[in-house]
């Protein structure tokens, strides 16, 4: 996330947008079961979405005493590598108290050595496609570390000092602020919990997940799919990109506005990592044939949507952070009261979220090469689809409240949210 002002992931986000109060008691029940629900069907021959009564895993099939040891390791593989001066150390925005934290930017780091220990394992003949079988086991322990982890915060939060507290997570209902959580930035010396929780061990995971899954098929079948290259392809991009731009992620909501409760927690570490990538989970037990055609066109809108995607973020970015820089200077604008001004031209003058387009076609292109037979792997687009509708109208309403007339300037000049002549 170097050159954009927010990330393509703050994965956890977003479950907070779409529910509110009365969604924080039911959400913590409701969603680990989703995560669960979602893995037992993927490996289903029928991967039946609609099925009634859904069926979850039986506790057998969650229990794995090499679960809680692989990701207990992960997460202190990460914790060391969060912690060696590699990269640049860079300054958050200024908090209530007037300081600014520093974080170290060393998450593409951190994926690049946790590549290498793969090929390693992989070299030293370790059944990295054993994953699959440990994918629900693996799912249970993550949500049980999301539970330990949200009630530590949550109880670290009282010795909090009260400008270190999150504005939106003290309402004094202990179920509502477990949810959304008490404490801004809980660090444990230098060590930011959130921070680390956000692009680290959930994102980094997702792929090495996706590579187990891959694995999986080369043991069962002799060789990688077609279908499961281009996933597992595509996914890598998008979360080597998160980290590549790990400095953006400092200005997200997540890190600037949110405190660190269950729903970031539980978003960063189970449900990122065992839902986003479910079409790989998917492929294994329902192979699909893609044609060379077929996969052509699915790379050319995978690629469309990334080069729509990162240039309107980085387009963006760039006018935030210096107007004057000759790639944005000779773009069209309109001056706001607040003495920042929209663009009205460039990408930003296209639809008024282009971030969002370029996003939602990299999800459509992660689920076409899992054919059309099931709608299980296009649960991830779907998903995200409302998600990004949500927030582009909560996004909607505080630019209205911030820049008033000019924003009815730029939607009047810019009259579609997200798809051009659609919506
Ligand atoms: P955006 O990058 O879309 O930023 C919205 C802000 O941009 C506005 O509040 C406004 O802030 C500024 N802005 C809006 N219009 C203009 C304009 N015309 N000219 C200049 N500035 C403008 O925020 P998000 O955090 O929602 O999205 C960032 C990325 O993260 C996106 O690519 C999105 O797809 C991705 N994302 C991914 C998720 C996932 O789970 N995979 C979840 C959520 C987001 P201001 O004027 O104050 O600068």
């Amino acid at each position: 996330r170097s050159c954009l002002t927010k990330n393509n992931l703050p994965p956890s986000h977003k479950l907070s947008e779409l529910f509110s109060f009365s969604g924080a008691v039911c959400i913590p029940i409701f969603l680990p079961l989703t995560v669960l629900f979602l893995i037992g069907l993927s490996r289903s021959p029928e991967a039946s979405v609609l099925q009634w009564p859904p069926s979850l895993p039986s506790y057998n099939q969650l229990l794995d005493p090499l679960a809680p040891v692989l990701l207990l390791g992960w997460i202190a593989l990460h914790i060391l590598l969060y912690h060696l001066p590699l990269g640049k150390v860079s300054e958050g925005l200024v908090l209530r108290d007037g300081t600014r934290l520093k974080y170290p930017i060393n998450g593409f780091h951190g994926l690049c050595v946790s590549a290498a220990l793969l090929i390693l394992l992989m070299w030293l003949g370790a059944p990295l496609g054993y994953l699959f079988e440990l994918l629900l086991p693996l799912a249970a322990c993550a949500i049980a570390v999301s539970f330990l982890l949200s009630i530590y915060l949550y109880i670290r939060s009282f010795w909090a000092p009260s400008h270190a507290l999150a504005l939106g997570g003290n309402t004094g209902n202990p179920l509502y602020d477990f949810f959304i959580g008490r404490e801004l930035n809980p660090r444990i010396g230098n060590f930011d919990l959130k921070y680390f929780c956000e692009l680290r061990p959930g994102l980094i995971g997702w792929v090495v997940i996706n590579f187990g899954m891959l694995m999986k098929e080369v043991e069962l079948r002799g060789s990688p799919s077609l279908a499961m290259i281009l996933v597992n392809s595509f996914q890598l991009l998008y979360v080597a990109d998160a980290l590549w731009n790990e400095e953006a992620v400092l200005t997200t909501m997540d890190i600037v506005h949110d405190g660190f409760g269950f729903m970031l927690v539980f978003g960063d570490l189970a449900w990122v990592p065992f839902t986003y990538g479910l079409q790989a989970a998917f492929l294994v037990v329902h192979p699909q044939t893609v044609t060379w055609l077929k996969a052509v066109f699915i790379l050319l809108l995978n690629g469309m949507g990334y080069y729509i995607f990162r240039k309107s973020n980085s387009q963006k970015n760039q006018f935030r952070r210096d107007p004057t820089h000759p790639s944005v200077a000779g773009l069209e604008t309109i001056a706001t009261a607040t003495g920042k001004r929209l663009l009205v031209s460039g990408w930003w003058g296209f639809v008024r979220h282009p971030n969002y387009l370029g996003d939602l076609l990299m999800a459509l292109a992660w689920s076409l090469p899992c054919g059309f037979s099931h709608l299980l792997p296009f649960f991830y687009v779907i998903y995200f689809t409302v998600l990004l509708v949500h927030r582009e109208a909560r996004d909607e309403r505080q630019c209205k409240a911030k820049y008033g007339l000019a924003w009815d300037a730029y939607c009047h000049r810019v009259p579609y949210r997200i798809f051009p002549y659609i919506y």
